[in-house]
């Protein structure tokens, strides 16, 4: 077997663009110190809306071709090498959003079995041998189906990947040290939206989002885990700008198709719900970890 890295970080997401905006310092930080990072994205979002007019033609398996590259691009700037779609490109489509007749097309991932979905990811994790798994809460951190399936999936997958009986050609059993999801503490979230208002004017933006526009808002005490990005927010501006059909960026401020603004936090927040050794304050995912095999 070919030596792995001492740390390994395994990082599951919903659609192209969710890593970065989620994890890209992380990511950006993790990879230049050395640890493996893989990514593994679910969908190559499809049904996602699209900011640049020119671009406006992009749709269904268009789309997701040119969202493919947008995100070889983004883990390009974030230094991270190993990104793979699950199940191969194209497997899983993207569900849009919720409540609409799009949920119900068979091949979206909102319709996949989650067990036959978390088999891809056993083999996955069974090679890469992560000791951090980071994904969203089962809310999906903001209802999006295909955030709350990948959710599914991926803490289906950590299960899976453990047991010795589950897919005996998929690779020896692996036990994920420690499973995360991604948060915001409220605390920060407000400060960080009270500022904005006072910069909207120098913005491109219009209008500023909201704190329930972002995703894992919890409140402070139930934040495990702060990883401090900031010497990886160009890294981070960056990545997201490479999204360019659904992110605009405008540093420290960024905003989705609907041009509602928002803070593009370089501290990125995490809640440790498996695994041992976080203390309520670390700064390292990895922390306490050792040279774990
Ligand atoms: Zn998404």
């Amino acid at each position: 077997m070919t030596e792995l890295p001492a740390r390994r970080l395994l990082l599951v997401h919903a659609h192209p663009d969710d890593e970065s905006i989620n994890n890209g310092a992380t990511m950006a930080r993790y990879a230049a110190e050395g640890a493996r990072v893989t990514l593994v994205t679910c969908t190559l979002g499809e049904r996602g809306e699209v900011i640049p007019p020119e671009l406006g033609h992009l749709a269904g398996a268009a789309l997701g071709a040119h969202r493919h590259r947008e995100l070889a691009d983004a883990a390009r700037e974030l230094g991270v090498d190993d990104v793979r779609l699950l199940g191969g490109a194209g497997r899983y489509q993207d569900s849009g959003m919720t409540g609409l007749a799009d949920n119900d097309d068979p091949g979206c991932l909102w319709q996949a079995d989650v067990d036959a979905a978390a088999a891809h990811l056993v083999e996955v994790v069974r090679e890469v041998r992560p000791q951090v798994l980071v994904t969203y809460d089962d809310h999906g951190g903001y209802g999006h189906p295909d955030h709350i399936q990948a959710h599914r999936i991926a803490m289906r997958a950590a299960d899976l990947a453990a047991d010795p009986a589950f897919g005996p050609g998929l690779g020896a059993p692996w036990r994920i040290a420690r499973v995360y999801w991604n948060r915001v503490p409220r605390d920060v979230a407000e400060a960080a939206f009270a500022l904005l208002e006072g910069e909207l004017p120098g913005l491109p933006f219009d209008k500023a989002a909201s704190v329930g526009d972002v995703p894992g808002v919890v409140p402070a005490e139930r934040i495990t885990t702060a990883v401090d990005g900031t010497a990886y927010a160009a890294a981070k501006a960056a990545a997201m700008r490479a999204h360019a059909t659904q992110i605009e960026v405008a540093a420290p401020y960024f905003a989705l198709s609907n041009r509602l603004a928002q803070p593009l936090f370089t501290t990125e927040y995490y809640e440790l719900v498996r695994g041992e050794g976080a203390d309520g304050h670390g700064s390292d995912l990895f922390a306490g970890l050792g040279e774990a095999s």
